[in-house]
């Protein structure tokens, strides 16, 4: 019988370190064959093709890169793969999945996974998630759902994941939602049905920036003030509470959002921005009537890197459409 072609690529992160003498710090040496080879009943399921596209902390990952990712993982879709499972570091494993999310266009499951433990830790977690990830890119009722995260035994959709913990096993979560499903004796189990998807063309350029800062308590104005003259194309805040900054920051952000795209996002960890609540200078309401989009529930690092894809195509006179997909509670 033949088995279905599952395409995966190894970036580097966690899941791929070791030290070279005790005492050393871990970094990235371990090739996706290798780690291929620590889940020997994958061959079992699946006809397996692996590459290592990268050795690197996922810190250094950039958006040019995890453009020649997709291309890979397009490739392999026109190979025959039925799924792409990405390895990566997980530090920046809810941005890259967003990414991919926002521009995957195929039904085909599209999974990324990484690890808490080193390679060479005791309880290593590496393996079990890279074979939780190959059933869930295998699973039929993965289609439909974009680019999804599996960590820990579960399953987290790109737009809602965010890493919680900087050291703990269980470091994923989606906030407000939970997760999508679960591995249970090794099934794919799914808790409700896909979400509506928007999915973005691929960038025109990808030489434009968009900068992201953070409100806090009794913070000056002069990085706002420089926004504009630095370059930058766009701009997102993690705002407070539900998307409010100070009075003097709604002042320069007026002048900025009169210029280029301006989102605020909410700096909590969970929850969405309000729309309709707050009338004080600088709350919601105030920032909308100055030109700012609100975010919804997507986190400051998820709204950048949709306005810098969003940049990217030219269709910055549709963000509030890519946004309301995150804000359709509200309707
Ligand atoms: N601590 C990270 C990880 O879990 C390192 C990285 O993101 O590359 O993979």
């Amino acid at each position: 019988m033949d088995l279905p072609k599952l395409s995966i690529a190894a970036l580097g992160g966690t899941v791929s370190m070791q030290a070279s003498h005790t005492g050393e710090g871990v970094i990235p040496t371990v090739s996706g064959e290798a780690l291929l080879s620590s889940i020997p009943e994958l061959t079992t399921l699946a006809d397996v093709s692996v590459e290592t596209l990268g050795l690197l902390p996922s810190a250094s990952l950039d958006f040019g890169f995890l453009l020649s990712v997709l291309s890979w993982a397009d490739f392999q879709v026109k190979l025959g793969a039925v799924g792409v499972v990405i390895i990566q570091g997980t530090d920046t494993l809810e941005e890259a999945a967003a990414f991919f999310d926002y521009l995957w266009p195929y039904d085909i499951p599209f999974v990324l996974t990484g690890a808490m433990r080193s390679a060479s830790k005791p309880g290593a977690d590496g393996p079990a998630n890279l074979l939780d990830a190959c059933r869930v890119a295998l699973a039929q009722n993965s289609r439909q759902r974009g680019a999804q995260v599996v960590m820990n035994g579960q399953i987290h959709q790109a737009r809602n994941v965010r890493k919680t913990d900087s050291l703990a096993l269980q470091a994923f979560s989606s906030p407000v939602v939970g997760p999508a499903g679960l591995l249970l004796e090794d099934c794919v189990r799914y808790l409700r049905p896909p979400d509506p998807r928007t999915v973005l063309p691929l960038p025109e350029q990808t030489t434009h920036r968009v900068a992201l800062l953070e409100a806090s308590l009794s913070a000056d104005t002069l990085l706002l003030e420089n926004i504009l003259a630095l370059g930058y194309d766009g701009l997102v805040i993690g705002g407070f509470g539900a998307g409010h900054v100070s009075q003097r920051w709604a002042t320069m952000i007026e002048h900025i959002a009169e210029r280029v795209p301006v989102i605020v996002a909410t700096r909590t960890g969970s929850g969405s921005t309000a729309r309709a609540s707050y009338g004080f200078s600088g709350g919601e309401m105030d920032l909308i009537r100055k030109g700012v989009s609100m975010a919804g529930f997507l986190c400051p690092r998820k709204a950048r890197i949709l306005l810098w894809l969003v940049l990217g195509c030219r269709r910055q006179h549709e963000l509030g459409r890519y946004l309301d997909h995150d804000t359709r509670y509200q309707n």
